[in-house]
């Protein structure tokens, strides 16, 4: 007689579920129950994912309690289950994404108190002439409710709060603090007829590509049909690529919504994130912004989700469960029949080419919002400059800054440069695990690898022939900023790298400085390049586009392309017309000129052809299967093997092949390119197959994975 269990996936790395009994009289939890169980030697916190029946047999262990029945609802169950079987990925991975960190506690996790204080009546009217502390705070709060992370920046300590909520004088409270609305601009013909397309889609699941240039008012669109939904009671879900981005987002969109906004990402405390989750599931946050993992958010009235700078690489998932937040937000949004709404400048050639299949709508906003133009081009050629900073760019940051504006300059590479080499003998200082060139920085100086972390002092002489001539190659962030603080000592030149922002607020508070709008320069990464608002910036270059021109990654024209467009449309923002510079060896590059001739839809539109004349992402479905090992052979050997039983109809395997890094912290990277024309067909493939790639003997010596949708070769 077969037995009812319940099927959990327990948080580790293992690829299922595990069966347990009904705690002692007791009957099956319903599936999304969260339960502490038996693991081994350890009580572990799982998700219960469905109900069953199974042979009897020893080893089935009860349940030992059951923490919340039915947590989890039956759209993110099923979004799981998607998730798992598209990605591939253990279920105890998932577990982590679905569950905040203080829910899969086996101690119960102890709640932060309310985050708002307010006074009480006592508080009004008590004399606290001689406790000035609590004066000043009484002060602030007759003003407003206030939360305490704003009084911990006033410098007002967790002390004198608990002295005064211990006399009666203030209450701790969830509820934050009511704002006015303040209304936007009116939006122009273009963004009425986005905000109606979307609206006219707002009872059914649409995905709708908001295409508009840097500038055009994409987020004023957002917040427009949000306010609507908002108003009928409908929680609206944004994803942001970066944690760095939310801040001016969230105070934007509390100041034009007049509701809090409720934040969700990897930088939050686990009390914080807890907060955040209990409110999206209850329906007290209304508006949630967050980064990829916020797609995973319980909601309980959802009406919108907006996926901002859609075309971001940070929505994927690197490891454990390799999901792309964008994709699954779109799965969410067709489950829960709700529009979604994915914007972008510079759309990636995915959604692109799902707008040509009739999947998505494409909305365009084509010229800049507010009477604010775009920034004229123009190639400099690099031949014949010395270094990065040529004498015509350097002429035109002259020039800017002299009539009083701010510049940007674009290049994607932290430290004082690339490469260390020696003059006499042309040794360079490569990472002994990896194969890679280690990064010369010098603040503080040393060699470090970007793969790894591997750090090294630098060498005083040269290690194979002895010579003291030892001289970068190539510039860095760290290196532009120095020559440009030489060449422009009157202005000051900021660096936006991680290395110099690597402050909770550091960030923050550099873009209020520039936001000031004198004259100054900024040097930087990434960073530097996404949605950031710098109204003072009239010129922005990209210092050297020659690396992309040529990369081994069929996406590196696409990332370029994007980049490229990213960097120019921070230039000229406000009434004043920008200028934006490209700096090149190859002046006369096909791909290049066509990324100068027309907009980036129509170059990206070129790129989308050739990818599928050589039928690779999006026109063919692409999976990976990466291994690696400290013997080569070993790599080798397994992916081998998962090449011969992933083989079959109307698919393709090929490989193994070396990764573009062949080598990394020491082990050597291989694998194996899985096609196929129908994404379906390869999925299945995958999922019949994974058991035994699992059980293969040649796996135990290596690390492997299957990445569904890479963006990294
Ligand atoms: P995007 O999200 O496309 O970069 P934003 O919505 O941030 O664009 O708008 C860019 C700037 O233009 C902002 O300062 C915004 O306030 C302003 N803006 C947007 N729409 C309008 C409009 N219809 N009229 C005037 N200014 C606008
Ligand atoms: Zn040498
Ligand atoms: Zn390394």
């Amino acid at each position: 007689m077969r037995v009812a269990v319940v099927q959990v996936a327990v948080p580790v790395p293992l690829p299922r579920l595990f069966d347990y009994l009904p705690a002692a009289d007791e009957s099956l939890p319903p599936p999304g129950s969260r339960v502490l169980v038996p693991f081994g030697s350890r009580r572990l916190v799982g998700l219960v994912i469905r109900q069953s029946r199974v042979e009897p047999n020893e080893r089935l262990k009860p349940i030992e309690r059951v923490l919340d029945a039915g947590l989890i609802d039956a759209v993110m169950l099923d979004l799981f289950a998607w998730c798992q079987r598209y990605y591939a990925c253990p279920p105890g991975e998932i577990v982590n994404l679905l569950l905040p960190g203080a829910l899969r506690r086996v101690k119960a996790f102890r709640e932060a108190p309310a985050e708002y204080l307010a006074l009480t009546a006592a508080g009004r009217a008590a004399d606290l002439g001689r406790a000035p502390r609590q004066a000043q705070l009484r002060d602030l709060l007759e003003q407003d409710i206030c939360s305490r992370k704003a009084l911990a920046e006033r410098g007002i300590g967790a002390e004198i709060v608990r002295r005064m909520v211990d006399g009666g004088l203030v209450v701790l409270t969830e509820l934050p603090p009511a704002l006015p609305a303040a209304a936007g601009p009116p939006l122009n013909p273009a963004q009425r007829s986005a905000v109606a397309a979307i609206l006219r889609q707002r009872h059914r699941y649409a995905t709708l590509l908001l295409a508009g240039v840097t500038g055009s008012g994409k987020t004023e669109v957002y917040l427009t049909v949000a306010q609507r939904l908002l108003r009928r009671g409908r929680q609206v879900l944004i994803l942001v690529p970066e944690i760095g981005l939310t801040p001016q987002l969230v105070r934007r969109i509390e100041r034009r919504l007049g509701c809090p906004a409720t934040v969700y990402h990897s930088g939050l405390s686990e009390g914080e994130r807890l907060a955040a989750w209990k409110a999206a599931a209850d329906g007290r946050a209304q508006v949630l912004v967050g980064t990829r993992s916020a797609v995973f958010l319980p909601l309980s009235n959802p009406g919108l989700i907006v996926v901002d700078e859609e075309h971001d690489g940070s929505f994927k998932q690197q490891d454990g469960a390799r999901y792309h937040g964008r994709d699954l937000a779109v799965l969410r949004a067709a489950r829960l029949a709700i529009p979604i709404v994915l914007g972008s400048a510079t759309p990636s050639l995915e959604s692109l080419n799902n707008v040509e299949l009739g999947r998505y709508q494409l909305l365009e906003l084509k010229e800049r919002a507010g009477g604010a133009s775009l920034p004229r081009w123009r190639v400099l050629d690099q031949r014949g400059q010395a270094g990065m900073l040529g004498e015509p760019l350097l002429g035109a940051v002259a020039r800017h800054l002299d009539e009083g504006g701010q510049v940007l300059l674009y290049r994607n590479r932290r430290g004082y440069a690339p490469v260390l080499i020696c003059n006499a003998c042309g040794w360079q200082a490569d990472c002994q695990r990896c194969d890679a060139h280690m990064t010369w920085h010098q603040l503080p100086p040393r060699l470090q690898c970007h793969h790894c972390g591997a750090q090294r002092p630098m060498p005083p002489r040269c290690p194979d022939c002895g010579s003291p001539g030892l001289v970068p190659l190539g510039a860095g962030t760290e290196r532009l900023e120095d020559l440009l603080k030489q060449r422009f000592p009157q202005v000051p030149v900021y660096r936006v790298d991680r290395d110099a922002m690597s402050g909770r607020d550091d960030f923050e508070s550099l873009l209020a400085e520039v936001r000031d709008g004198r004259p100054c320069i900024l040097v930087g990464t990434q960073m530097l390049a996404k949605g950031h608002h710098l109204p003072g910036v009239t010129l922005a270059a990209v210092l050297d586009v020659d690396q992309a021109l040529f990369s081994a990654d069929f996406r590196a024209p696409e990332r370029l392309g994007q980049a490229v467009h990213q960097v120019a449309g921070r230039a000229g923002r406000a009434e004043r017309a920008g200028e934006f510079l490209l700096q090149t060896h190859h002046p006369e590059n096909p791909l290049l000129a066509a990324l100068i001739a027309d907009g980036y839809l129509a170059y990206a539109g070129q790129l989308l052809a050739e990818r599928q004349a050589a039928g690779l992402p999006p026109a063919r479905a692409l999976a990976l299967v990466r291994a690696e090992a400290h013997q080569q052979g070993s790599a080798r050997d397994f992916l081998r093997a998962a090449a011969r039983l992933l083989a079959g109809r109307n698919l393709s395997v090929t490989g193994p092949i070396p990764a573009v890094m062949s080598r990394r912290s020491g082990y050597w990277r291989f694998q194996l390119w899985l096609q196929a024309s129908e994404r379906a067909r390869l999925v299945q493939r995958i999922a019949d197959q994974l058991a035994k790639l699992h059980e293969l003997p040649e796996a135990r010596r290596v690390r492997w994975h299957v990445d569904m949708d890479p963006i990294e070769i």
